[in-house]
């Protein structure tokens, strides 16, 4: 949902106003009715009138008196000290009263006093709750109230269509549409729908919206709340909440019901005192409901998690989520029909090459495409332009995957040269290597993110497989910017510390995942506990085994270290050509590059 929430202003903003108002009614309006009701008369005249027995009844306040004339008109006076003032008052035949006077009209004075203030504060209340509902905030004075919300309730939601790429779960999840639509010829041969899916895949790739899809597909309502929402300040509320959410959708059923982040509350019970009471309670209730609710009620639960190894099996066993639907990073035909499905949104060239800018972006999820051609439609505007060109497609990946230019960074002239020469590094290792990808663009100008230049690599397809001479072709590649500062200078700098990471990770999984070392084979020696976020991966084996796998890691770095050195020696004189030209150029594209290269006549 993208939709603008006006900012609103804080909770106590309303609360000075209300006391404000209070005040002024208390300081202003009620004694001006008050004495609008009431004369004012001196002492004397209150002694005349009791002389004349003009009083009718009369009230001895700690500093006022307050008495009626036998019209019922109200005065009041001042309090003197005069004793004979009851024995007069009696013999005129005033009436002493206890709750004459501003009370004669008790109806008024209670509205005034009381319903009208209870009035205002309710008044408060009911904006102020308005206000939180809108904001979708923690409210803790709505106890247990589920805050699941009805998104999509019908076809103008969105629809599959709106869902580029990821084939294989929308084939999935189009069964669930046809069983929505057509409930009975399920019911008939006995076939029962599975009660939850589960939508597993990294950030940003569309889970969200393939449930939302599915609701607007099957033309029902579409309930929405965070895995993350369930667990409250309070224990117990999260449990009151999945059951009032479950209370609602059978009301509402057939329906979807989708739940983000289910790793939230659905990770594994720990099983000791200490574990949190509040999640284990909302996720048994969870169970409890999911296994309440009768086949074939048409409640289908969709949750989405990226971290599915992590969730309780008792949430993934037969009956609760026993289908997966896994949500992968789109391929390059998937992104070159992401682009496009979000570049119909922008004013765009009529012939941008998407496939291009699909093969640049690389690894990219589908949010950050989205993100991509945004940037794009707000590089054109910045500059003027009516329509958004590739340039600014291209650009905007930088933008995307390393950030924005930064204007003012200075480098000296020597830190230039050190990074023109290691980023060329990089580009002419990986180019003297035939299997590496070719090089897209080589920039040295500094961004937001930190880095001081990058090779940009473009991959020609889709790489399902990688050989291991291309895992280790890899390696050498990313040792390529420091081996050209070797080779130069003589001398290294912090600049690859990134380089170093991601050759070390690798050579990492050669050897204890992908079984590419003679000594270990075909055993796992690490497994991968975060498939989706980041890859980390914890070691199984025995600490000598790991000490080996160590050496064999900086033996197979170091191999391909030597080897990427070697390779710009021999391309010294390239080298030194192409660092010049990108220092003084600051970017130079793939196909410049490849030029100066293969150019022969500098080659003496
Ligand atoms: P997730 O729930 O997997 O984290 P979302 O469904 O919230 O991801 O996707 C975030 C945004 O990314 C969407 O609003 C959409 O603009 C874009 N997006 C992601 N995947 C796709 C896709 N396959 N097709 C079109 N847009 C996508
Ligand atoms: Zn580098």
């Amino acid at each position: 949902m993208d939709e603008l929430k006006k900012p609103s202003k804080p909770l106590i903003y309303y609360w000075a106003i209300a006391m404000m108002i209070l005040t002024l009614f208390n300081l202003l309006a009620k004694p001006w009715y008050q004495r609008a009701q009431i004369t004012e008369v001196d002492y004397g005249t209150f002694i005349t009138m009791t002389e004349e027995k003009k009083i009718a009844a009369v009230q001895v306040r700690d500093n006022q008196i307050v008495f009626t004339d036998k019209d019922k008109k109200m005065f009041r006076t001042g309090l003197m000290d005069d004793p004979a003032r009851t024995e007069r008052l009696y013999k005129s035949g005033a009436k002493f009263s206890s709750e004459i006077i501003e009370e004669a009209s008790p109806l008024v004075s209670a509205l005034m006093s009381w319903v009208m203030p209870l009035g205002f504060f309710a008044l408060i209340w009911h904006f102020m709750q308005k206000r939180l509902g809108g904001l979708g905030g923690p409210d803790s004075m709505m106890f247990g109230k589920s805050k699941a919300r009805i998104y999509v309730k019908s076809t103008e939601g969105i629809k599959f269509a709106d869902v580029a790429g990821e084939d294989e779960a929308k084939e999935n999840l189009a069964e669930i549409v046809e069983y929505l639509h057509n409930p009975g010829r399920y019911k008939e041969i006995g076939a029962k729908m599975p009660k939850g899916i589960l939508l597993v895949g990294p950030p940003g790739t569309g889970k969200t919206m393939l449930a939302k899809a599915v609701a607007g597909e099957s033309n029902v309502p579409f309930f929405s709340i965070s895995g993350s929402e369930f667990v409250e300040m309070f224990v117990g509320m999260g449990a009151s909440k999945v059951r009032d959410l479950f209370k609602q959708a059978k009301e509402k059923a057939p329906c979807i019901v989708f739940i983000d982040e289910i790793d939230a509350i659905g990770t594994k019970r720990s099983g000791n005192v200490m574990g949190n009471d509040e999640r284990e309670q909302t996720l048994n209730q969870l169970l409890t409901e999911m296994d309440g609710f009768e086949d074939n009620t048409g409640v289908i639960i969709l949750a989405a998690t990226n971290r599915p190894e992590s969730l309780d099996p008792a949430l993934t066993r037969p009956g609760r989520f026993d289908r997966r639907v896994p949500v992968e990073l789109p391929d390059l035909k998937g992104r070159e029909e992401i682009l496009k499905v979000h570049a119909k949104k922008i004013k765009h060239d009529p012939d941008i090459d998407f496939n291009k800018i699909a093969r640049m972006a690389s690894g990219a999820s589908g949010a950050e495409l989205a993100n991509i051609v945004n940037e794009a439609a707000l590089r054109a505007v910045r500059d003027d332009r009516p329509q958004a060109t590739q340039t600014d497609f291209e650009e905007s990946i930088e933008v995307v995957i390393a950030g924005y230019q930064k204007k003012n960074a200075i480098l000296t002239d020597k830190e230039k040269m050190i990074v023109a020469y290691h980023e060329i590094g990089h580009a002419l290792v990986a180019a003297r290597q035939s299997q590496s990808a070719p090089v897209q663009k080589i920039t040295i100008i500094p961004r937001t993110s930190g880095a001081l230049g990058y090779t940009m690599q473009v991959e020609e397809g889709n790489h399902y497989l990688m050989s291991q001479e291309e895992l280790e072709n890899k390696i050498a590649t990313l040792t390529g910017g420091r081996a050209a500062e070797e080779v130069v200078f003589g001398s290294v700098t912090t600049g690859a510390s990134n380089d170093i990471e991601q050759a070390t990770r690798l050579a990492r999984a050669m050897i204890t995942r992908y079984g590419m070392s003679d000594d270990f084979g075909m055993v796992a020696l690490e497994t991968v506990t975060n498939q989706y976020l980041g890859g980390d991966a914890s070691l199984a084996c025995a600490p000598e085994t790991q000490a080996t796998i160590d050496k064999k890691v900086v033996d197979l770095v170091r191999t391909q270290h030597e080897k990427a050195r070697q390779i710009l020696s021999d391309n010294r004189r390239k080298l030194d050509e192409l660092a010049k030209r990108l220092y003084e150029r600051e970017t130079i594209t793939g196909e410049e590059f490849m030029e100066i290269l293969n150019d022969q006549t500098t080659l003496a």
